[in-house]
């Protein structure tokens, strides 16, 4: 597993409040949040960004927001969320290990920053 901030917390390395996990997936809240519910999904296995995702990952990145959605339900937001992937730089993406954010428990506004 290749080293990233990220593939850390998968590996216990450094802390994290980790909420949900299984073999694909790692899901913790974010140590910044935005939102009062401000969760990453990542895939264990790192891949940069969405840019660099290929057909081959077609199950997993289903898997990711199958995920995002049991996380949403685990944490009572059934008023809803907002799911969102930063991707490179103009999309504002500052660690490269893909991640999901999961925001809730507020108004989202749009459009976004
Ligand atoms: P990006 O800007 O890449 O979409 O999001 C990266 C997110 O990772 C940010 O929301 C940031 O707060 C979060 N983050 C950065 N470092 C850590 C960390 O060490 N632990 C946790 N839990 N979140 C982190």
């Amino acid at each position: 597993m290749s080293d990233t901030l990220f593939s850390k917390i998968v590996r216990r390395e450094i802390p994290a409040d980790i909420i949900y996990e299984d073999n694909l997936a790692l899901a913790f809240r974010d140590i910044n949040p935005q939102a009062p519910v401000h969760i990453l999904v990542i895939p264990k296995d790192p891949i940069p960004t969405l840019a660099d995702t290929e057909s081959h990952n077609h199950a997993l990145l289903g898997h990711l927001l199958l995920t995002v959605k049991r996380v949403a339900e685990q944490e009572g937001l059934e008023n809803g969320y907002r799911v969102v992937i930063n991707t490179g730089q103009d999309g504002g993406q500052t660690v490269y290990h893909l991640h999901l954010h999961i925001l809730g428990g507020r108004q989202m506004q749009w459009p976004p920053g």
